[in-house]
This record gives C-alpha cells, sequence and structure tokens, in this order.
C-alpha cells in the first residue's frame, strides 16, 4: 500500500499549481526469461498510490526516478518529461545503503559528492539536515553504532542534500518496530514540510497512509491501476496541519481507515 505527501505547506493547504508529478497513461511490461509480466496498465494520475504487494507501486516509483523507462506512456516531474535520473527527484529505498566504511556525515553527503558540487558547502548542508534530522550527535559514528530508525534518518538527509523537488520514498519505515515508525514519520513529515519537498511515499500501513498525506490514492492489484482516490480533510484541526501522530487519534481517523480497509481488499491467505 502507498501514499501522496501532496506538495506539503505550512499553512496545511495544498498550494495551487501545476501537479508536479504526471503520469500519462503509462503501461509497463517487465520482460524476464520465463516470460512478460504486465506490471501497470494505463497510470494516468497527477499525484500517487496505494496497494498490495506486486501491485506496482515501487516500479511506479522507479518510472518517476527515470530508472526505468516506460513500455508506453510518458512521466513528467515538474513539467519536463521523465527520460533518465535527475537531480530533481531524490529516490529513498526501503533499503537504507548506508556504507558502513564511511562516517554518517559521509554517508549523507555521498549524493552531492557523486554530482560533483562545491564538498565544502555539502558538508555543512549535510550536516544540517543530520542535526535536523535529530542525528546531530553521531556525525562522526558509523552506520553499524546506530539503531534501524536512526540509519533512516541518516537515508533521508542523504536523500535531501542535494536539494531535490521531489521525494519518492519506498515504504521508508517497513523494518522498523512500531513506536520508532510512530516517532520517525512525525519527524519525517517535519523535516520535509519545512524543506518543501513534493513526497510520494509508499507504505503498506494504512494508518500511516492517513497519517503522512493529504492524498492518498489507491492501486489495484497487478496490472496496478488506478481504483480510487482519497483527499484527507481534518474539519476538527480547524485549518490547522495536524502532525501524523495527532491524526491517529482524531474523529476522522477512524472512518478514514475503514474506507481505506474496504477499498484495499485485503485478503488473508493460509
Ligand atoms: P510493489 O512495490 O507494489 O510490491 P513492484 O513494483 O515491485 O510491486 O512489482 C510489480 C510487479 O512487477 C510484480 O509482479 C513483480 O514481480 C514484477 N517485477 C518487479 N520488478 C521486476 C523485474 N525487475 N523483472 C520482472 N518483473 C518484475
Ligand atoms: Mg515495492
Amino acid at each position: 500500500m502507498s501514499a501522496v505527501l501532496d506538495r506539503p505547506t505550512a499553512g496545511g493547504e495544498t498550494a495551487q499549481r501545476a501537479p508536479r508529478i504526471e503520469i500519462r497513461d503509462v503501461s509497463l511490461r517487465y520482460f524476464t526469461p520465463e516470460g512478460e509480466t504486465q506490471a501497470l496498465e494505463r497510470i494516468h494520475l497527477s499525484v500517487v498510490l496505494i496497494g498490495q504487494s506486486g501491485c506496482g507501486k515501487s516500479t511506479l516509483l522507479s518510472l518517476m526516478a527515470g530508472i526505468l523507462e516506460p513500455s508506453s506512456g510518458e512521466v513528467w516531474v515538474h513539467g519536463e518529461r521523465v527520460n533518465g535520473p535527475s537531480p530533481r527527484v531524490g529516490y529513498m529505498l526501503q533499503q537504507d545503503y548506508l556504507f558502513e566504511w564511511r562516517t554518517i556525515l559521509d554517508n549523507a553527503v555521498l549524493g552531492a559528492e557523486i554530482q560533483g558540487r562545491n564538498l565544502k558547502q555539502a558538508r555543512e548542508r549535510a550536516a544540517h539536515l543530520l542535526h535536523k534530522c535529530g542525528m546531530g550527535d553521531f556525525l562522526n559514528h558509523y552506520p553499524r553504532q546506530l539503531s534501524g530508525g536512526m540509519r533512516q534518518r541518516v537515508a533521508l538527509a542523504r536523500t535531501l542534500v542535494t536539494d531535490p523537488d521531489v521525494v519518492l520514498l519506498d515504504e521508508p519505515f517497513s523494518a522498523l518496530d512500531s513506536q520508532t515508525r510512530l516517532a520517525i514519520a512525525d519527524e519525517v513529515v517535519e523535516v520535509l514540510r519545512e524543506e518543501g519537498k513534493s513526497v510520494v511515499l509508499v507504505t503498506h500501513d494504512i494508518g500511516e497512509a492517513i497519517a503522512m498525506t493529504d492524498r492518498v490514492v489507491v492501486l489495484s492489484r497487478r496490472p496496478g491501476r488506478i481504483k480510487s482516490e482519497h483527499r484527507m480533510h481534518f474539519p476538527s484541526c480547524e485549518g490547522r496541519r495536524p502532525s501524523p501522530f495527532e491524526v491517529r487519534s482524531l474523529p476522522e481517523f477512524n472512518a478514514y481507515f475503514a474506507t481505506l480497509w474496504d477499498e484495499l481488499d485485503v485478503h488473508v491467505e493460509g
């Protein structure tokens, strides 16, 4: 399952602008020795996602990141057609892929280093982001010295260091225990709101989807098609934008949960 954070703004309302991400009639087929897999069929939307395992969520993010090319159709980010990886799009994968032999700061700076940016400035920005992500005391530590939640914070700082316009997060909290998930979701949303990023988040967790986003798009089983789209409104907050943790205790939360549960049509196997 997956969800979208749509242009988080400080005031809570979604900015009225051209969509930052546009998926025009996109299909994707994977070709393997065993045959062909139709992963996505005619996806067409301005922002993204939610659906069961194997329905094409990661595929969709990889298309937006320019790592995969659609079999047909077009992907647009920020008014530009995607035709390869771009510094405007940051992609944070489920696994953190931190290099064990590099310090936290050296890990966070990596993307900027690869792009050949001014290293001194990049290190300053990386240190600033690590502070924001609550990792200020660990700049010279190594990944093995950190907990799973701390590693994800470092991975987020690394994704943001190149200052992308759009951040793609593929189930970033799935390896964390539930308390850490709740805490880190709040921190991540705060950092992303402050940084003013468009975010596409994929998650298996219905509660997380409701708590972290303005808009939840449900994808059908494979081949992924758009099944429905839901706007999250929290009138009980009177226009104020609640934190993810707060959302879970709002009166609107349970109703959204029930709706999405039905939409997802979850079947328990075995
Ligand atoms: P999700 O992230 O929603 O779990 P994916 O996007 O990873 O789904 O995969 C969608 C479908 O495409 C699945 O059936 C998966 O097996 C298939 N698929 C994903 N990656 C590849 C690949 N590299 N080669 C062949 N098939 C793939
Ligand atoms: Mg996936």
